[in-house]
């Protein structure tokens, strides 16, 4: 069995199969897509002391970092089931099965998509999910943000404090977002909330230039200019695959504690499939080192040598 084994190769897997494959210990890591989601990010300037670089590249060094060490890299291949017998073990779709005496799960997640029109189109050319990498991409321009819950309200709030005037798009008659969220919102003066809309289309050329809905209450179709649209309608973990077997939130969080334990003895979970608060790199590899150190420390307390 690999004494760590890691489940997800994005920033978080990365990290703690370097902070593993550096005690001397057997490391594997298995990734549906080594890289994970910076593959599809454009920019990136805010991971600390690289003041400016591009996903695709981004996840290149990460690749070449872990290939500095002694790990057995399996790419392209997606776990579908975890069972806990005497080692951990993790099934893989094409049958095969891979033991651990520790396990680190780092599948990260995915931004709900809205699947209108434009929305694919335009990604990365004015459609955005992270208000906190991209915000600054539109300073001064008008953004719309898709969602009123709270992660809509909170990247409102946050992006009218940037960009020249946010508003916000909710389906419902209602915001969901907590009402001292919905106070804040309300009280900027660059702010405007829209109910009963439904998106229809993200518009633009070669990159956005406004979005359309529908008003719910009329059936009019309206169309506002503007350079960016924020899609908030929801962070999905991948962590489907895992079923009852490792404890998870509602919204399908794995739920660990600060040394970055599962409920499952030996099983350890790292970024942006975790209840960890901010989805971010930086947060993701400090989770998975903090997971990986805990992996040891778990290995050298079962373990008579
Ligand atoms: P992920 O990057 O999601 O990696 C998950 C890994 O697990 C992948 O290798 C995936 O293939 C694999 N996997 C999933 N399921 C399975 C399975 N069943 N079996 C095997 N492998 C599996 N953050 C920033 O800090 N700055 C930015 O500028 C920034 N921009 C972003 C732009 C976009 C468009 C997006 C989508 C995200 C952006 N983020 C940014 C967020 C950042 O990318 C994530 O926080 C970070 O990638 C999370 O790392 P992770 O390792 O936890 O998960």
């Amino acid at each position: 069995p690999y004494e760590v084994l890691v489940v997800g190769g994005g920033p978080a897997g990365a990290s703690a199969a370097i902070y593993a494959a550096r005690k001397g210990i057997r490391t594997g890591i298995v990734a549906e897509r080594f890289g994970g989601q910076v593959l599809d990010t454009l920019s990136i300037e805010n991971f600390i002391s690289v003041k400016h670089t591009e996903g695709p590249k981004f996840a290149a060094s990460l690749e070449e970092h872990v290939k500095e060490y002694n790990i057995d890299v399996m790419n392209l291949q997606r776990a579908k089931r975890l069972e806990k017998k005497e080692f951990i073990e993790i099934e893989l779709e094409n049958g095969a099965v891979l033991k651990g005496k520790t396990v680190i799960l780092s599948t990260g997640a995915r931004w709900r998509n809205v699947g209108v029109p434009g929305e694919a189109e335009f990604k990365n050319k004015g459609v955005a999910y992270c208000p906190h990498c991209d915000g600054p991409l539109f300073a001064g321009k008008d953004v719309a943000v898709i969602g009123g819950g709270n992660s809509g309200v909170e990247a409102a709030i946050d992006l009218a404090g940037i960009v020249n005037h946010v508003t916000v798009l909710e389906y419902n008659a209602e915001l969901k977002a907590d009402s001292v969220l919905q106070d804040r919102l309300r009280s900027l003066p660059n702010a405007t909330v829209i109910t009963h809309a439904r998106t229809q289309e993200i518009t633009g050329t070669d990159k956005v230039n406004g979005i359309s809905y529908i008003d719910l209450q009329t059936g009019a179709e309206k169309h506002i200019e503007l350079s960016g649209v924020f899609v908030q309608i929801g962070l999905v973990p991948n962590t489907d695959w895992l079923g009852d077997v490792v404890e998870r939130t509602k919204y399908g969080e794995i739920i660990i504690d600060q040394r970055g334990a599962t409920n499952v003895p030996g099983v350890f979970a790292a970024g942006d499939c975790t209840n960890i608060p901010y989805k971010q790199i930086i947060i993701s590899m400090g989770s998975g080192a903090t997971a990986s150190l805990s992996a040891f420390d778990h290995l050298i307390r079962s373990e008579v040598p």
